[in-house]
């Protein structure tokens, strides 16, 4: 209990990421205590410049049934060299270590909660939360951030960028959208922020604090595709030279199609869930994009389409939540309303 009690005190301390030698990396665990759920660890590496730069964030593994950010992550170890560096890079391996293992997809497998959905967290709270209290410091000492995702276990996605505007992320926007750029991506989605209500996402954190922040998401259904790692590995290189971090340009990319935010329809009731739609679909407001069924074949709803659009990410798999996020349609750029 004492030792407890002394690791949880700790915890309660600000958490300064650790200090490599200038031109080295340094790998270590941020030890999360146990409370009334067990400890864990968050894996970081931090790579040290030999010139000053921005000090980047990047955060793999938010959500631990999303390979392509951790293997991407993996990548970067030998892809990111300190001795070539400006600024500093702070690499978390893999943010979501106890969803990883258990192969948990959206929700740590302890208290059940969304690790993206309790931002900024609390060190007395539940583990997600404690999670996310960690991860809290490490952005307030970071200038820049990206937030690495993918479709989780049951969700197909097209590969996209989002970038954070808005009334509350003015002065931050241009960074965001030129890192957004450097990525590479055939699509960009535009996040407004007028207002923030908690609790947070990551990258919401990062707009709450002034930090410029992207949104990278890259695979679908827990795949890990090499071609889609790759993708990822190069979108990192491409921004940290978009800033000066290394030297070089990013690689030319052909202009994204841009869209402006995104309408989410949730299931509102639980079953089977039969989409009559893919990723890439585009849909009228009003039309039919599935339904889901009890499980004696009955209609118990079905989805709608609220506006016109692409749709961009979607469950794909047959267990249909009440509560859960189903379609996400993206709004092409010239339909968006003033
Ligand atoms: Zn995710």
């Amino acid at each position: 209990m004492i030792v407890r009690l002394l690791a949880l005190s700790l915890f309660l301390l600000p958490l300064e990421a650790q200090q490599a030698a200038p031109g080295t990396r340094i790998d270590y665990d941020i030890a999360i205590p146990a409370l009334n759920d067990p400890a864990t660890r968050i894996p970081v590496s931090v790579f040290e410049g030999v010139k000053p730069g921005p000090s980047l964030l990047l955060t793999c593994g938010v959500h631990g049934f999303e390979f392509v950010p951790i293997l991407a992550a993996q990548r970067l170890l030998n892809e990111i060299d300190p001795k070539k560096l400006s600024g500093r890079v702070v690499l978390v391996r893999l943010a979501h270590v106890p969803a990883f293992e258990r192969r948990s997809i959206f929700y740590n497998p302890y208290d059940g909660k969304n690790l993206n959905r309790v931002f900024l967290g609390s060190a007395t709270g539940t583990q997600s939360e404690r999670i996310a209290f960690a991860l809290t410091q490490l952005i307030d000492q970071s200038s820049i951030h990206i937030d690495l995702h993918g479709g989780d276990g049951t969700e197909t996605l097209d590969n996209f960028v989002g970038t954070y505007g808005g009334k509350l992320a003015e002065r931050q926007f241009e960074t965001s959208l030129a890192m957004a750029r450097a990525f590479g991506l055939p699509r960009m989605v535009d996040y407004r922020y007028d207002e923030l209500t908690r609790p947070y996402s990551c990258n919401r954190q990062a707009v709450a604090t002034g930090k410029p922040t992207i949104l990278v998401e890259i695979g679908q259904q827990g795949r890990s595709d090499a071609s889609d790692v790759d993708l990822a590995v190069r979108g990192v290189l491409n921004v940290l030279k978009s800033q000066k971090m290394l030297l070089g340009n990013p690689a030319p990319a052909k202009p994204a199609q841009r869209f402006s935010g995104t309408a989410g329809l949730n299931f509102s009731k639980s079953g089977i869930w039969y989409p009559n739609v893919k990723t890439g679909a585009a849909v009228r407001k009003g039309d039919t994009l599935g339904t889901v069924k009890d499980l004696l074949g009955g209609e118990l709803e079905k989805l709608i389409a609220p506006e016109d659009g692409i749709v961009l990410y979607m469950s794909a798999a047959p267990p249909a939540n009440s509560g859960e996020a189903a379609i996400t349609i993206a709004r092409p750029q010239q339909a968006q309303k003033k």
